[in-house]
């Protein structure tokens, strides 16, 4: 078995650890003769599995007794639709920061339900940075304000939740979810899929402040109404049992790691190597304004595209697949979530400067 450096940006990898365990329990989780996969959701088996991922989540985010963690299914492009069904009253509007291509999707949802102001994009959607708070238009009497803390496709991070006054801020965590610690306390909002930086894809998760929950529009079905999920301990449905089971294992995982401040630290050095590589060789390019860039999603081009195909061939070959840019920016992107280790940071580095040594 050879495992290689997977740099998808989603689904993505996953702690080896964590995969190993998902194995050795796979036919007969824990003395029940079963698969976690055949289990009821009802019985106590299962419970404990969903409890316990709770529990853990919220000692690792320090998640406030206030807010609700729900489990839930349709991703976070369910979330663009759930969030102004749940907090937006009809007739209502809602405040956008629009600092990347997921951003433009959210708004473009929300406006299905009312009003959703662009508080901010840059001129030419030139997704390179985060504008300075000076030229955020933000309205007092919005529902809430959305914005994208990590922007997968263009490598945009928010390295401290905006300031946005009293009005609920919400956020699309999915792709740096649990790769730092977070002021849980600043948000009325949480939400993330799993399948970037917390486990499997199929499972959404979403941190949901009290006060915000039970004023959804009475047309919002039920599975997606806030107050119906949480009345039902997530379980108003069956859930996805086995990405939260997963999801549960990963954060074991991470609160093995030193929890969220040992990852950030990690995080920050495994960016920082590759950052400092892509500045100071001239035969690639990063885009993104410094104080802006993500630590989870590093973009780059090279000075001669027309070899974008060779490169990424050879990294395949290397054992270092997923290094394509989205189709709508081109160039590459490395996906280095928690899961990637230091040394595949390090190997792509290698990779790169010896692309240069022969291409260059
Ligand atoms: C991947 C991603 C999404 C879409 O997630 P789905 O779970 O596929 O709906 C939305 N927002 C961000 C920031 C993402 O990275």
């Amino acid at each position: 078995m050879s495992r290689v450096f997977n740099f998808s940006a989603g689904p993505a990898t996953l702690p080896e650890a964590v995969l190993e365990q998902v194995r050795d329990e796979l036919l007969d989780w824990r003395g029940t003769g079963m698969s976690v996969m055949e289990m009821s959701h009802r019985d106590k088996p299962f419970m404990s599995i969903a409890t316990e991922a709770e529990a853990d989540l919220r000692k690792l985010l320090g998640v406030p007794d206030n807010y609700k963690v729900l489990f839930l299914q349709g991703g976070a492009t369910g979330q663009f639709a759930f969030v102004p069904m749940n907090l937006m009253p009809e007739g209502g509007s809602a405040d956008y920061l629009v600092t990347g291509s997921w951003g433009k999707k959210a708004i473009k949802e929300a406006g299905k339900y009312g009003t959703a102001n662009t508080a901010v994009r840059p001129a030419d959607d030139k997704f390179d940075h985060i504008p300075a708070r000076s030229e955020w238009k933000l309205d007092p009497n919005a529902a809430y304000v959305h914005y994208t803390p990590n922007e997968t496709i263009e490598g945009v991070e928010f390295h401290q939740p905006p300031e946005v006054g009293g009005v609920p801020l919400v956020g699309d965590f999915s792709s740096n979810f649990l790769s730092r610690p977070v002021d849980v306390a600043a948000h009325g909002v949480m939400y993330a899929g799993a399948q970037k930086n917390a486990g499997p894809a199929g499972l959404t998760m979403v941190i949901v402040r009290d006060d915000l929950i039970g004023k959804a529009r009475p047309t919002t079905p039920s599975i997606f109404d806030y107050k119906a999920v949480a009345d039902g301990e997530s379980m108003l449905n069956t859930p996805p049992c086995f990405a939260w089971y997963v999801s549960g294992l990963v954060f074991k995982w991470l609160l093995d790691q030193g929890g969220l401040e040992g990852m950030a630290e990690r995080n920050a050095r495994k960016a920082g190597l590759l950052y400092d590589y892509i500045d100071s060789e001239p035969f690639y390019d990063n885009p993104v304004a410094p104080a802006d860039r993500s630590h989870m999603n590093v973009t780059f081009r090279l000075a001669k595209p027309d070899l974008d195909a060779t490169f990424l061939e050879g990294a395949k070959a290397a054992g270092m697949p997923g290094l394509k840019g989205h189709r709508s920016v081109g160039g590459m992107r490395a996906s280095i979530y928690n899961a990637m280790p230091e040394a595949g940071v390090q190997a792509l580095v290698d990779y790169m400067k010896e692309f240069v040594r022969t291409n260059g």
